[in-house]
């Protein structure tokens, strides 16, 4: 990474700014997954070794009316989950745009972490509004981004207050950033993609860089029966973009044999777990009253075959209706693959959201190279996208 980082700066009795990505599920007032959390902790420690004068952290939370505080967005849960996690003492402070929280937090004991409420709590938060930018950037002397998952976004608490202060990467930005913009643009080869998800529109950017950039391109999921539908085939009642016909026909054509389709799947007479199933060579066709939901057991050894020669993989979005048990096999298989392949040295990336979650609910999320912490931002790399949050950084 091009950037400064944490490592380039002195933040010896500093104050420092952190944008963090504490974007977490919350159910009920509990969190139910901290990853991204913990994730953001080797940053932190890394920092308070430095011994700087305090550590503000601010973060987005789920998506309120922006400008209208709501309970269930409210990063205080999240404050005092990263406080039992660093077994530190960790501060909140709901209303920080008022004059009296920012001398408070000036008044703090060297070595304090102080949450600050939800960002989009704020009016101007997501049009990157500078004065909301500014007072942000009241809190510190230097400002870390380590919101990786946020960095697609440029915002007042991601972009826009690194225009008030010194700007560096922390720790986790960093770790995502090489292994995401090095997968891609400086792979050990061959570099196998595997792309599956529900839409072609959602990923055609992204399927056309991995094109250039990868040696095959696996696709699975719901995408592929676009692809199958542009080759003539019926669909049945599966879910096919009429619209992204067209831009499908054009990538097979372009793809010189490195796109490399589904050659069976499962379909299923209902959209649910209890519907009745077959297993179906793609050429057949699939009947009025079907859909296809998963790839089938012959796609899985075809896909196999190709992954065994890579040295590098990345894969994004589910392969089936993971979210059902009798459509989640081809996903679990796929991240079984990579696991093994992790094993034998190969890089394995899954570049978040849906993929990201499969891995972790069949349990080999240890088994992965690296798991990123964003999806929509991990995307936006692999399609050779500049990340604006990462842009606004010092130049190392
Ligand atoms: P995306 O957000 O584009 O990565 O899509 C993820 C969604 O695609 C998940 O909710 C899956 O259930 C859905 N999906 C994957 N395969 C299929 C399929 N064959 N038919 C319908 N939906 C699918």
């Amino acid at each position: 990474m091009n950037k400064q980082t944490i490592r380039d700066v002195d933040l010896k009795g500093k104050r420092v700014l952190v944008r963090v990505d504490f974007n977490v599920p919350i159910e009920n007032g509990v969190i139910t997954d901290d990853t991204r959390i913990t994730a953001a902790i080797p940053t932190l420690e890394a920092i308070l070794k430095q011994q700087p004068k305090d550590v503000v952290l601010m973060s987005h939370l789920g998506r309120p009316k922006e400008g209208v505080p709501e309970d269930q967005y409210s990063l205080k849960p999240v404050a005092a989950e990263l406080g039992k996690l660093m077994k530190r003492t960790v501060e909140f402070e709901a209303d920080p745009l008022s004059e009296a929280a920012v001398a408070k937090a000036n008044a703090l004991p060297a070595g304090t972490i102080l949450v600050l409420e939800n960002t989009r709590f704020f009016k101007g938060e997501t049009k990157n509004d500078p004065d909301l930018a500014q007072k942000f950037a009241k809190y510190g002397d230097v400002f870390v981004n380590d919101a990786f998952g946020s960095a697609h976004r440029a915002h007042s608490s991601t972009e826009g207050v690194a225009k008030y202060l010194p700007a560096v990467a922390g720790l986790l930005m960093e770790k995502e950033i090489n292994f995401l913009a090095n997968a891609v643009d400086n792979p050990t080869r061959p570099l196998v993609a595997i792309l599956g998800g529900a839409k072609v529109s959602d990923k055609i950017k992204v399927i056309e860089s991995l094109l250039s950039k990868a040696d095959k391109v696996l696709i699975g999921g719901g995408m592929a029966n676009t692809f199958f539908k542009a080759q003539g085939i019926s669909m049945g009642s599966s879910l096919v973009e009429d619209t992204a016909v067209e831009t499908a026909k054009d990538l097979l054509a372009k793809s010189k044999g490195k796109l490399v389709l589904p050659v069976d799947g499962v379909i299923a007479d209902d959209f649910k777990n209890e519907a009745n199933t077959k297993t179906i060579s793609v050429s057949e066709g699939v009947p009025d009253g079907w859909r296809m939901l998963d790839i089938g057991p012959k796609t899985v050894e075809e896909f196999r075959k190709i992954l065994a020669d890579a040295k590098t993989v990345v894969w994004n979005g589910p392969m089936g209706v993971f979210e059902l048990d009798n459509f989640a096999k081809g996903t679990n298989a796929v991240a079984g693959v990579l696991a093994d392949l992790t094993g034998k040295g190969v890089t394995t990336i899954i570049g978040g959201g849906d993929s990201a979650a499969a891995v972790q609910q069949a349990g080999l999320g240890d088994k992965i190279t690296h798991i990123s912490t964003g999806g929509g931002a991990s995307l936006e790399l692999l399609e050779g996208q500049a990340l604006p949050g990462v842009v606004a950084l010092k130049d190392k």
